[in-house]
């Protein structure tokens, strides 16, 4: 008899997973964030200027010239954020399958795990900020381009699972190109499963505090990055769904100067507050304060 095709694709389903690489037994170790070589280099993207990575450290990896705000790996931001040696890392044991058996998914999603140290693009954990607790999350755009597979919704969902268990404030750095195109609409349902859970943590009464950083774009912006209580973004971030170059094919028109940067959409009403990375943890802090329960 012949086999039908989905008999076929659970067959070919299974042989992969014999295959699938371990996941990191391991949390993450953050010592790493502030290891720079000495007489290292860098460019800024925006001005050219060639600054000493050193420097750049230091300076939470802003450009002294232009301002300009580089893009952060996971464990930079957390280095930056919260207080040394609070964060406990989360929700290990995740790891993404290929669902829909796209080619070279596999060997893609294997490179950025050497690459980045991680398993998927979010990672979650208890820190404390000023020695006030709270639930982190942060998705890190290296990690192909920050975008929502199954194993980043699960873990976005698991995070605010984990807020509403330990009755804490969430907060979460964004960064994504949107949904993951290889799993095509298994990537799509997290997003109903993203902002369900939101809503059962607004239920409760918690705190959700959603920082923008650039890009944040697609299938996360149109779910869980947009129903923050309260909505911060990094100066000159890019924020929307679709690209300004699709919407301006779309709609034939051309669009306004500074169109989906943070600073237009604050003037929107889009969002809360431009924050500056400087800034940016002594603002939770003061946030955090404010919505403690008396
Ligand atoms: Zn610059």
């Amino acid at each position: 008899m012949k086999r039908n095709h989905l008999q076929a694709a659970f067959e070919k389903q299974k042989r992969f997973k014999t295959k699938v690489e371990g996941y990191r037994k391991k949390p993450l170790d953050l010592s790493k964030a502030k290891e720079v070589p000495e007489g290292l280099y860098e460019k800024c993207d925006q001005c050219g200027k060639a600054l000493i990575s050193k420097d750049m450290v230091k300076n939470h990896y802003v450009c002294p010239a232009c301002d300009h705000h580089f893009r952060l790996r996971a464990i930079e931001r957390i280095s930056i954020t919260v207080d040394p040696h609070s964060f406990i890392e989360k929700g290990l044991g995740f790891i993404t399958l290929n669902p829909l058996f796209v080619d070279h998914y596999e060997n893609k999603i294997a490179e950025y795990k050497k690459a980045t140290s991680l398993d998927d693009a979010y990672i979650y954990g208890y820190a404390q900020i000023n020695n006030n607790p709270l639930v982190l999350g942060v998705l890190d755009s290296h990690f192909m381009m920050g975008s929502m597979g199954s194993v980043v919704g699960e873990k976005v969902a698991k995070s605010i699972e984990y807020a509403m268990v330990k009755r804490l404030p969430l907060i979460m750095f964004i960064a994504s190109g949107g949904a993951r195109m290889q799993e095509g609409i298994f990537s799509l349902m997290q997003m109903a499963k993203t902002a369900g859970a939101i809503k059962k943590l607004h239920n409760q009464g918690l705190l959700f505090i959603s920082v923008l950083t650039h890009p944040t774009t697609g299938g996360v912006t149109a779910s869980f990055a947009s129903l923050g209580d309260i909505i911060l973004a990094e100066p000159k971030a890019l924020i929307g769904f679709a690209g300004p170059r699709v919407i301006k094919q779309t709609i034939k028109q051309s669009l306004p100067e500074g169109f989906q940067r943070a600073e237009f959409l604050l003037e929107k009403g889009m969002i809360d507050k431009v924050v500056h990375r400087k800034d940016m943890r002594e603002t939770l802090h003061k946030l955090l304060v404010m919505h403690q329960r008396g």
